[in-house]
């Protein structure tokens, strides 16, 4: 490793440390995910910066502190099957590919999936499944699931993602009015319902219902 690349990575996580990412899990997997690698073009020198970038179809990547504060409140165990809905670049689903058994991400925009597949290829993570769907219905054939987390904004959890959370199971999601005003919040499903919490202020792409057409 160069001195350039060692410096950038020590940067990076003490940026995550410093935003509130303190689960050794979450940050070695991070450590070892390499962002550069979701980002193309103009913006690729930026990879590292704390800071959501954009990618095809209009949409983003995530900033690494939020993907890191989701994965910690997502409390991922190695043998859970996780839903992810906004597979986006796939990064936030190469992060989970390091600590759960399995991840089924599923985005709306068919080039996405195409792209996030080929570097899930490249990087040898196999135990990733993306899937071209609307998400809003979550992915019955595989349901029920231990962790969901979303990656895109709705008004309220919806219903079909909560009917496949497992007993136990933890969903993170961004709900918000607008596209301006959204918190992080944490479901958990126990024997007697569920229960909520809410994490942080973010700001996230839509959740929109329906394949897109492109
Ligand atoms: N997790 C991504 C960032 C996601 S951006 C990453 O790590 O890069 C949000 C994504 O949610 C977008 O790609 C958008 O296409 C997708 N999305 C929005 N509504 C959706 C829906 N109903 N079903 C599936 N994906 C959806």
């Amino acid at each position: 490793m160069t001195d350039e690349i060692a410096e950038r990575k020590m940067q990076f996580l003490y940026t995550l440390r410093s935003r509130g990412v303190t689960d050794m899990r979450t940050l070695t997997a991070m450590e070892k995910i390499d962002r550069g690698a979701f980002v193309r073009g103009i913006f690729a020198d930026r990879a590292y910066d704390d800071t959501p970038l954009p990618i095809n179809c209009g949409q983003t990547i995530s900033q690494p502190s939020v993907v890191g504060l989701m994965t910690q409140a997502l409390n991922v165990q190695p043998r859970d099957k996780v839903l992810e809905v906004g597979t986006g670049s796939g990064y936030q689903a190469a992060v989970l590919s390091q600590l759960a058994r399995r991840i089924y991400t599923i985005d709306r925009h068919a080039p996405l999936v195409q792209a996030a597949r080929e570097v899930f290829d490249a990087l040898d993570l196999n135990n990733i499944t993306a899937i071209v769907g609307d998400g809003s219905h979550g992915l019955g054939d595989q349901a029920p699931f231990d962790r969901i987390i979303v990656t895109a904004a709705a008004e309220d959890p919806p219903g079909p993602l909560l009917a496949q959370l497992k007993i136990g199971g933890i969903m993170v999601l961004p709900v918000g009015q607008s596209d301006t005003v959204q918190s992080l919040i944490r479901v958990r499903r126990t024997e007697t319902g569920l229960e909520y919490d809410e994490l942080s202020p973010v700001r996230f792409v839509p959740l929109v219902e329906g394949l897109a057409k492109d």
